[in-house]
């Protein structure tokens, strides 16, 4: 799906030659720091040999000091898990969120700002990017080295090569699907990093009135998160209802897997707007990636194309899903999905 065409774009002021020492912006839940903060920390330890990671993390309670007791060890590579807690980052609110990194890093000297391309670093880091006048670098597959990084254009169809000259610290969001997470670097327990209560005395934020929080609705968290699962089972718009969507649902739940949906899928309301895999949705690579009556529409192979198995169900042979499939089967999804709930056996 991506060619490689290296571009170069010079963003230049003055170039970045200090020790490298990054800050990342981690994300946890329950008690738990999320994968895509982890393939941050991998990402990081591609910057430069005598690089040192900190972990940012923020919230409340003690489900964050739960996380931050986590994010000692979710590396060796992390040094220092900074924590901030306090009411004011209860909900992840952009705008607080903001002003805590910018916070953190007068009082530290940050070469690099990471965070993963979720939504919840696609929210933040361009609002400290502006904060700093900084211009941040998205979606980074690869690192070249302390400066140099490649990041797709055009839907995932080039791949251009990007420098950063810029005099403030360098800013990036990591696709996380680029930077596996191997079983060894997971869950390390050989080396702690040291764990630090910040200070938030002189901590001034303005930004209050600016958003607030109105409350969340989350998706069956028995299932795996979309972006870090090793299956994904996708609907397109031939599943034609909510209820026929339910197939795809319980497929999922045999593979144990998580579920995925194109964008016309969502637009027609069978699914919640977070399940959409592709360019504008979440980016996704699991081990296994099945298609049910779904195009393979330019803007959702952008989201799949580092998938390592891709199974096609479509009643057109000349679907263009069928060009990238591993595996295709050239049917009927209605009589397809019903025939394998049958044969998987209850998980
Ligand atoms: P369709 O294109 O309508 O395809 C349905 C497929 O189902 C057809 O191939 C048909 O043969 C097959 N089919 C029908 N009935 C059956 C059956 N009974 N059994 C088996 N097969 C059957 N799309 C995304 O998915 N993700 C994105 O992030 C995204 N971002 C976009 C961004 C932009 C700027 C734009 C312009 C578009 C974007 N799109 C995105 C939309 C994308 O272009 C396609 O419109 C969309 O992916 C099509 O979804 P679909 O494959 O479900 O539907």
């Amino acid at each position: 799906v991506a060619s490689n065409a290296p571009r170069s774009i010079s963003i230049s002021i003055t170039s970045l030659s200090r020790c490298i020492s990054t800050l990342i912006l981690a994300e946890h839940e329950s008690g738990t720091i999320k994968p895509q903060t982890v393939s941050t920390v991998v990402a990081a330890n591609s910057l430069g040999e005598s690089s040192s990671i900190s972990l940012l993390l923020a919230g409340s309670g003690s489900s964050l000091q739960e996380a931050a007791s986590q994010a000692a060890s979710c590396h060796p590579s992390v040094s220092e898990v900074l924590v901030a807690d306090s009411d004011k980052f209860e909900y992840s609110l952009a705008e607080p969120w903001a002003k805590l990194v910018d916070f953190v890093r007068q009082q530290g000297d940050y070469s690099h700002i990471l965070a993963s391309s979720s939504s919840f670093g696609k929210n933040i880091l361009p609002r400290v990017a502006a904060l700093l006048d900084v211009s941040p670098i998205t979606d980074v597959v690869k690192i070249l080295g302390s400066d140099q990084f490649i990041r797709p254009i055009y839907a995932g169809n080039a791949l251009c090569t990007v420098r950063y000259t810029g005099a403030g610290p360098c800013m990036l969001t990591i696709r996380s699907t680029s930077f596996p997470v191997t079983p060894i670097t997971a869950n390390s327990e050989s080396k702690k990093a040291t764990v630090s209560q910040i200070d938030l005395s002189n901590f001034e934020d303005d930004s209050v009135s600016k958003s607030r929080y109105v409350g969340r609705s989350t998706q069956d968290t028995e299932r795996p998160d979309l972006g870090s699962a090793r299956v994904v089972i996708t609907g397109g718009r031939a599943l034609k209802s909510v209820e026929n969507f339910k197939m795809i649902e319980k497929l999922a739940e045999k593979l144990g897997g998580a579920v995925g949906a194109t964008r016309a899928a969502v637009d027609a309301g069978y699914v919640p707007n977070d399940l959409q895999v592709g360019q504008t949705g979440k980016i996704v690579a699991p081990e296994l990636y099945m298609a049910f009556g779904v195009s393979g529409a330019i803007q959702h192979l952008a989201g799949i194309k580092d998938s390592k198995v891709i199974v096609a169900v479509n009643k057109d042979a000349d679907a263009p899903i069928f060009q990238v499939a591993d595996y295709g089967l050239v049917g009927d999804l209605f009589e397809v999905i019903p025939e394998l709930l049958e044969k998987l056996p209850e998980k």
